[in-house]
């Protein structure tokens, strides 16, 4: 069991809009805080990403809606998928797919991950702590190693692909390059797009199994292109336009010999 003190609520909520709520976990480390992006819309929800399974989510995020709710992975690292298996619809890129079909890992031992993960973090300023928890959610934490059950998808995303709200929809943008199946969900309407771990206002990690700097610079370029008006990411404060353009040019000019 975990020695920490017991943090209740887990989940924190923060209304963003009208339609659009954020629940995330204050009390877990910056590179393993997911946020979870609960969007209303007038058929049907949309939750983008279920955070590491610490706690049960769906409560936090699930209206009484005849269209129901469907839960997107913006990929399947363990901090962005653990409460998948919560939720009846769950969608995912076709190349990460496979990864929902079988038991994941929450890691939160910084002894697990490499220099590829904390290196990043510790070069920008981060403390990178003996947990990545800060305390424990009621009930407590037997290990710093849980598994997080298989989630199958009920539907597979390819770039193009469009998830229909009712009065709103997302188009599907396959950014590769953190990882392979890496997708943002874009309204062009609006401006908004949901940037999982692609981008976000913070050490981003393109050094894991899985990633592919030419893939990335490619993913930056299409990113630094699009007429955002806010970016809410996987992880760290949303952000405008402008921001997103010096976030992307900065990646650029790094790896774009
Ligand atoms: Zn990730
Ligand atoms: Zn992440």
């Amino acid at each position: 069991m975990i020695d920490l003190p017991v943090a209740s609520p887990w989940f924190v909520q923060v209304r963003v809009s009208d339609t659009l709520t954020l629940v995330t976990e204050p009390h877990v480390h910056p590179l393993l805080r997911c946020n979870v992006w609960h969007v209303q819309g007038r058929d049907r929800d949309l939750v983008v990403d279920t955070a590491l399974g610490l706690r049960p989510l769906r409560q936090f995020v699930e209206r009484e809606l005849d269209g129901g709710l469907l839960a997107v992975a913006t990929h399947t690292h363990g901090d962005h998928v653990g409460g998948m298996h919560e939720f009846a619809e769950r969608a995912v890129h076709r190349a990460e797919a496979h990864a929902l079909d079988r038991a994941g890992l929450a890691v939160l031992d910084p002894g697990v991950f490499g220099e590829e993960v904390l290196g990043p973090y510790r070069d920008a300023g981060y403390d990178i702590p003996a947990l990545l928890v800060d305390a424990v959610p009621a009930g407590g934490l037997d290990a710093a190693l849980l598994e997080i059950a298989p989630a199958p998808a009920t539907r597979v995303l390819d770039d193009g692909d469009v998830i229909d709200l009712g009065d709103r929809a997302f188009e599907v943008l396959h950014l590769p390059g953190h990882s392979p199946g890496s997708i943002g969900l874009w309204e062009a309407a609006s401006g908004i797009l949901f940037s999982g771990d692609a981008v976000y206002d913070g050490p981003l990690l393109d050094e894991l199994e899985g990633s592919d700097v030419v893939a990335y610079v490619a993913s930056m370029r299409r990113l630094r292109d699009l007429p955002v008006t806010v970016v809410h990411g996987g992880h760290e404060p949303s952000f405008g336009r402008e921001r997103l353009v010096a976030i992307c040019t900065e990646y650029l000019d790094r790896h774009d010999a």
